[in-house]
């Protein structure tokens, strides 16, 4: 792969130059996928995604993981297996429906997965007759996700464009040669990617998103609160995700100061709505309640739409 348009600092503390899931920031995709197996096999499932089990089961760095949360000795009262994967669950649902009601309000057929890593939201949703959902993320994430879904004989509900490229490179160029129309309406989704790219590559990718975007396009994302993130360094869900699979979880979160993406799309027009996790568990009945030292405190999730004129 060429250099990189954007960051050139080494970003992501070491994880320069890993490509797949079994290290570096790609491993993170596995533990997401361990919690939507585990948020599958619960009675209460706020999101069902039967693949997962399969990602996790697949890949050496995670064969041993639990899919089920009967597997987890301390069950619920785990910070990592219980608490964090249940977020994950939400996060999970809040941005299924995100994804659908915005395609059907837009009138988009084309949705862009960015850092998509093991989001099998193409097998998943019952998308709109026509509809393309491309899924950018590094080649060797996409080729174990291609693997082990060609090994089950998966077969998408979309037609399904995987476009792998760092997003530190030129990556809107390689969208629009896979098919992306920017004179047609769009729906992105940037879920648990933006705190492991350096400062730079999210605000081109905002910026990327806004000119590739029509009127009635919409985009959300997930932010974490910069002043949260040494002050919680010792919060049960970093610390647990450390000791438990060793992730560490700060390492991988990139360390520059991060821009103001909510804002810098009002600037451009767009309209913004920015919510906490909590929000979502209070409205589902289910999901991470606030607690002290909580890592999840600055987790927001911002739904933001181009308004038609
Ligand atoms: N969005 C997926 C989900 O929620 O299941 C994956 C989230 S996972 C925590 C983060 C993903 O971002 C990984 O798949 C990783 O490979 C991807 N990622 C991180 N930095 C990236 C980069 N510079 N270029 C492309 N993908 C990147």
């Amino acid at each position: 792969m060429g250099g990189h348009v954007v960051g050139t600092t080494p970003a992501n503390n070491g994880t320069e130059g890993v490509e797949g899931v079994e290290g570096g920031v790609g491993v993170t995709a596995l533990m997401v996928a361990a919690a939507r197996a585990i948020e599958t096999h619960r009675h209460d499932f706020l999101a069902r995604d039967v693949y997962a089990e399969h990602f996790v089961r697949a890949a050496p760095a995670s064969a041993g993981w639990p899919v089920r949360i009967q597997q987890v000795p301390d069950g619920d009262a785990n910070p990592l297996w219980g608490r964090f994967a249940r977020y994950f669950g939400l996060r999970t649902r809040v941005l299924d429906d995100f994804l659908l009601q915005s395609m059907h309000t837009a009138g988009a057929h084309q949705v862009v997965l960015l850092g998509a890593g093991l989001d099998t939201r193409a097998f998943r949703l019952d998308w709109p007759r026509g509809c393309v959902v491309f899924e950018i993320d590094r080649a060797g994430v996409l080729d174990f996700k291609h693997k082990v879904l060609d090994g089950l004989s998966a077969d998408p509900k979309a037609a399904r464009v995987p476009v792998p490229i760092d997003l530190r490179d030129d990556w809107a160029g390689a969208l629009v040669e896979s098919g992306f129309d920017s004179a047609a309406p769009s729906v992105w989704l940037a879920e648990g990617l933006l705190f492991y790219l350096p400062a730079a590559a999210e605000t081109n990718l905002i910026d990327t998103v806004d000119r590739l975007s029509t009127q009635g396009s919409a985009l959300a994302f997930e932010v974490k609160l910069e002043k949260d993130l040494m002050e919680y360094r010792n919060s049960p869900i970093y610390t647990s995700t450390a000791d438990q699979i060793g992730i560490d979880l700060l390492r991988l979160f990139d360390g520059e100061p991060r821009p103001d993406s909510a804002g810098d799309l009002l600037d451009k027009g767009w309209s913004t709505s920015m919510h906490t996790p909590f929000d979502f568990s209070r409205r589902h009945g289910r999901g991470p309640l606030p607690e002290d030292n909580d890592a999840l405190e600055g987790n927001r999730w911002v739904f933001a739409k181009k308004p038609r004129s």
